[in-house]
């Protein structure tokens, strides 16, 4: 590792935590004392700082508001049993938001910005780590393009920030699932392997649909065929067939290669099963499990972890799943909770020390 840049870090003068007690709350919805900013001008990052949490004021024609230059990232920091603050594959989240920072013609952020920086703020705030089970500090660093001017190309200015909010536990109750055959997330050649801002609003009236006929979640297909499963909402799919763990694959560049995926790919073999990543189609999911072989079906993701997928409605089949029988899912649940909580040996170098 090179030697950090030393940011420059304004305090805030009185921490808003003093009051607050860390547990149970909501997904999203109370920030840190501090965050991290950096402009991109004249083909440089510059200024970057921490700062206090506050509000941006921008020109209503900065283009990221019309044209969608924006992408982020999510990513979480845990206490070991020592109180010890650590990040969740840090580098992988740094990997991933470049490559859709490419995807979205905008610059890459180094390292010393997006690493370095990182865990400074999360030093700074670490007493906003939340330290009871299945509690974390998540982290949301976010980059948009901000040129004032109603112009249809690349900016030549961005911003990139990263900050921090308390959360936990996150619940996710078992999910009913609509198989989306009109709608679609993402094409072949098109951004759905980037975390770009417009991936989301653009599932959201699928989404809204779905849930009018009372499912959780769609679980998107590809456009040409509405067969080959893609996402289910904003998580990846896994469905357990027999002793194979099957995951659609990342080759046609319309799936979001989630960090908790892989995770789960290296817990599944560890378990003994064999994984798959290939197309996977919905014959061949009704046929498994019309001969009982179709054991589990979850989505993963850093937000809930795993998530059970208790039914499917596809066409006119509905595939119901006795989940209180299920193993697979809910000990890879367990095992990730408890490699992030410092509980169980991280034989895989996940966990990165906020020092
Ligand atoms: C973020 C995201 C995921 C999950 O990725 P993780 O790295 O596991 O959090 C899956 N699908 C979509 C569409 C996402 O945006």
């Amino acid at each position: 590792m090179t030697t950090a840049l030393s940011i420059p870090i304004v305090p805030v003068a009185q921490s808003k935590l003093k009051g607050l007690l860390l547990e149970n709350l909501p997904f999203g919805k109370y920030f840190s004392d501090h965050m991290l900013e950096a402009d991109y001008v004249d083909g440089k990052w510059t200024s970057v700082s921490i700062r206090p949490y506050a509000s941006l004021s921008l020109a209503p024609s900065v283009a990221a508001l019309h044209y969608g230059q924006a992408i982020f990232e999510g990513l979480k920091a845990y206490k070991d049993q020592q109180s010890r603050p650590f990040i969740f594959r840090p580098h992988d989240h740094f990997v991933r938001f470049n490559i859709s920072a490419e995807r979205m013609q905008m610059p890459t952020v180094p390292t010393e910005i997006f690493m370095d920086g990182m865990l400074q703020l999360v030093k700074l705030d670490q007493d906003w780590i939340p330290a009871f089970p299945d509690h974390s500090l998540y982290i949301r660093p976010l980059m948009f393009s901000t040129d004032e001017v109603i112009g249809v190309r690349p900016s030549d200015s961005y911003k990139f920030m990263i900050f921090l909010s308390p959360t936990g536990p996150y619940y996710s109750a078992p999910m009913r699932i609509w198989v989306e055959e009109k709608y679609v997330r993402a094409v072949s050649g098109g951004v759905g392997y980037a975390k770009a801002a417009g991936n989301y609003g653009g599932a959201m009236y699928a989404t809204a649909q779905a849930k009018l006929r009372g499912y959780d979640q769609v679980l998107w297909t590809d456009p040409d065929e509405h067969k080959y499963v893609q996402e289910c909402g904003t998580m990846n799919v896994f469905f357990i067939i027999g002793n194979r763990a099957i995951t659609p694959g990342l080759k046609e560049g319309t799936i979001l290669g989630g960090i908790t995926r892989m995770s789960v790919m290296t817990l599944l073999q560890g378990m003994g099963l064999t994984v798959e990543e290939r197309k996977l189609g919905m014959n061949e999911i009704l046929d498994a499990f019309k001969s009982g072989e179709l054991r589990e079906v979850f989505g993963t993701g850093t937000a809930a972890t795993v998530s059970l997928i208790k039914e499917l409605c596809y066409k006119e089949e509905i595939l119901q799943f006795d989940i209180k029988k299920w193993e697979v899912a809910p000990a890879l649940k367990e095992k990730l909770a408890a490699i992030r909580e410092g509980e169980l040996a991280d034989t895989h170098g996940w966990m990165v020390p906020v020092i």
